[in-house]
């Protein structure tokens, strides 16, 4: 995973003063890290095989379908609010400042599939504990969390707990 890791660029105050953002383009201009990330989340997942992967706006998007792909099941978008063309279901929940909505179709889910949440980073982990919250209101079960980066420094792994113990993470910082 030191491929990854050294593939990952470190910019200052962006977005905003005090974030350092954790950058994944350098790692997408390297075709040859594609597989590397999908086949690190295959070899974490072993034998469990989920029924969709939901992928966050945006950079889950890129993972998201490749591992969805690989493992031959649906891949649901997660998107922000008002994107997705057809009937959505929706959740508001708490950033640093302020709130955020995210959204997925109504019909993405059947009740009783087990879903595997995807996006590229963890930080304080808010956003995939709302994709979670989103994926239940549907009657999905969350089978665990794929993330590239996880930031362990800010206990992202708190809120999704209690959707699922199985929290997997290719670098950590
Ligand atoms: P959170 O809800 O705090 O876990 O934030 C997760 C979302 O924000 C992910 O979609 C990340 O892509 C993005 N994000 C948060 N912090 C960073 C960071 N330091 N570097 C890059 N992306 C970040």
């Amino acid at each position: 995973m030191d491929l990854i890791r050294n593939a990952i660029r470190d910019i200052p105050d962006f977005p905003k003063p005090g974030i350092l953002f954790k950058d994944i383009t350098p790692l997408l201009h390297k075709p040859e890290l594609g597989p590397v990330i999908v086949n690190g989340f295959l070899e974490r997942l072993g034998s469990h095989r989920p029924d969709a992967v939901l992928g966050i706006e945006s950079r889950g998007f890129l993972f998201g379908y490749a591992l969805a792909q690989a493992l031959k099941v649906p891949f649901v978008p997660v998107r922000k609010s008002g994107k997705l063309p057809a009937k959505t279901i929706g959740i508001e929940y708490a950033l640093e400042y302020g709130t955020a909505r995210i959204e997925m179709h109504a019909d993405a889910l059947q009740p009783g599939m087990n879903v595997l949440v995807h996006d590229d980073l963890l930080a304080t982990g808010g956003t995939a504990a709302a994709a979670a919250a989103l994926a239940k209101q549907l009657g999905a079960t969350i089978s665990g969390f794929a993330f590239i980066v996880e930031l362990e420094f800010l206990n992202g792994r708190e809120p999704l707990l209690p959707f699922s113990k199985t929290i997997h993470s290719l670098v950590s910082y």
